[in-house]
């Protein structure tokens, strides 16, 4: 994590293109982007469509949008030319489970017991950096430590008074007493009394949901089942009845918004899929019968997060985790990898996530090299993490494709991601909203 984050300083300080760009960061809101007319150059074009690679590239931008694509574009007099040389251009990545205001290297019992949601709010400033050079432009944030933190954290990344990708938050998760996400799994004798995201029975459930919205959540999360990094009820375990889910779905709707659950658990799966919720987190314990319903219910998505698994369990990367939660890791795996093989071979449409900090936060490309070596084809990787991913949150009118009209949210690889899925760990080009943010890749200029 420190030489990463040295790194991403030094390239910080060294890049012109960098400096100036956050020195010319929109300083608040939408329609304050830069009126400029930029044009980009690449070898490739991979538009998040999943058609053939358009090659040569160009894309022109003015402002915060893009106007045109092809593969020869006239150039406007004064226009600002990037020429990525033989980079691979594509839309901005989205990561659909994040938990920007955790820190990798601090355990949440540790955070709640000894620190303050100005900690989170300060590092997840840092981690929406650091998250946005490595190529995410949006992220769906799947919950914090310190409720609210996240809404604190989106609204500045809109503001622009620092950079980001773009969010969805949760605000504070929805949990039963005793479960996955019972954030008070002290001594009964200690209290964190700011931490109120427990609600047991269906309108305790409806108070949570009504309370997320009022607070500036833009989505539910619930855990329906146990979780792996959590001393309470077990990961295959349902932890929330099927009336619970429900309750929870009803409540969403009537504001228009979607409910997330984390899932482990294959009865868990199902229970929360029979309720209506919009994602299923994780999905472990996805079998045939839950896949037949996904099938039947073209509104409910199955979102795995696998990489969390090699990175964790494989690269004997230090971590925050107490053997506890090590082990329940361990346990889990061969069911979360064949669920996700079995996804692949019903052809379900999945999204992309990482459960970051779990995947150190910048990481995240990981899990396309997890996916591909899973079986999937590194194409339907790419078209996962941009236009499947901008459809679950409903933002296909906006992000997740390259196309005239949609926010100029792109980034570039060394080499093509179809012959080698790894350079997507090694983005060298973000822009968000007609803003450069990164540049390494340019040639010239
Ligand atoms: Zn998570």
């Amino acid at each position: 994590m420190r030489a990463f984050l040295r790194s991403i300083l030094v390239s910080m300080a060294c890049l012109a293109p960098v400096a100036v760009a956050l020195a010319q960061a929109p300083p608040a809101g939408a329609g304050a982007a830069p009126a400029q007319v930029i044009v980009i150059r690449a070898a490739r074009l991979i538009d998040g469509r999943g058609g053939a690679p358009l090659s040569p590239a160009m894309v022109r931008i003015d402002g915060d949008r893009i106007v045109a694509v092809g593969s020869s574009l006239p150039v406007p007099a004064g226009a600002r030319q990037i020429d990525l040389g033989g980079a691979t251009l594509l839309p901005g990545f989205i990561d659909l489970h994040t938990h920007l205001t955790t820190r990798e290297d601090v355990h949440w019992e540790d955070g709640l017991l000894k620190t303050t949601p100005a900690d989170d709010a300060l590092w997840g400033a840092h981690n929406a950096l650091v998250t946005l050079m490595a190529g995410f432009t949006t992220v769906r944030d799947m919950g914090c430590d310190w409720p609210y933190t996240d809404v604190a954290l989106r609204n500045a990344i809109d503001a622009g008074a620092v950079p980001g990708p773009r969010m969805l938050v949760a605000g504070a998760y929805v949990s039963s007493t005793g479960g996955a996400g019972d954030a008070l799994q002290f001594s009964p004798y200690v209290q964190v009394p700011l931490v109120h995201n427990l609600a047991d029975g269906p309108e305790e459930v409806t108070k949570a949901v009504r309370t997320n919205f009022k607070n500036g959540a833009d989505f539910i999360k619930i855990l329906a089942t146990g979780a792996v990094l959590s001393k309470g009820i077990p990961p295959g375990a349902q932890q929330y009845s099927d009336e619970e889910i429900r309750a929870a779905v009803v409540e969403a709707t009537r504001w228009g918004r979607d409910v997330a659950a984390h899932a482990h658990g294959t009865e868990g799966i199902k229970a929360a899929i029979r309720a209506g919720v919009h994602t299923i987190d994780h999905g472990s314990g996805l079998d045939d019968e839950a896949v037949a319903m996904l099938k039947a219910r073209p509104n409910t998505y199955y979102v795995p997060t696998l990489a969390l698994l090699s990175i964790n369990l494989d690269d004997k990367r230090a971590n925050a985790f107490p053997p506890a939660e090590m082990e329940r890791m361990r346990q889990i795996r061969a069911m979360a990898e064949a669920a996700f093989r079995r996804a692949l071979a019903a052809g379900l449409p999945i999204g992309w996530a990482t459960d970051a900090p779990v995947v150190p936060h910048g990481l995240n490309a990981r899990e396309f090299r997890t996916r591909v070596g899973l079986g999937e084809q590194p194409m339907a990787a790419l078209v996962s993490a941009t236009r499947v991913n901008s459809q679950i949150i409903h933002w296909q009118d906006r992000v997740g494709t390259v196309e005239a009209g949609k926010f100029a949210d792109l980034v570039a690889v060394p080499g093509n991601p179809l012959d080698d899925i790894t350079v997507t760990e090694r983005v060298g080009f973000v822009m968000k909203g007609g803003v450069v943010y990164r540049s390494e890749l340019a040639t010239g200029h």
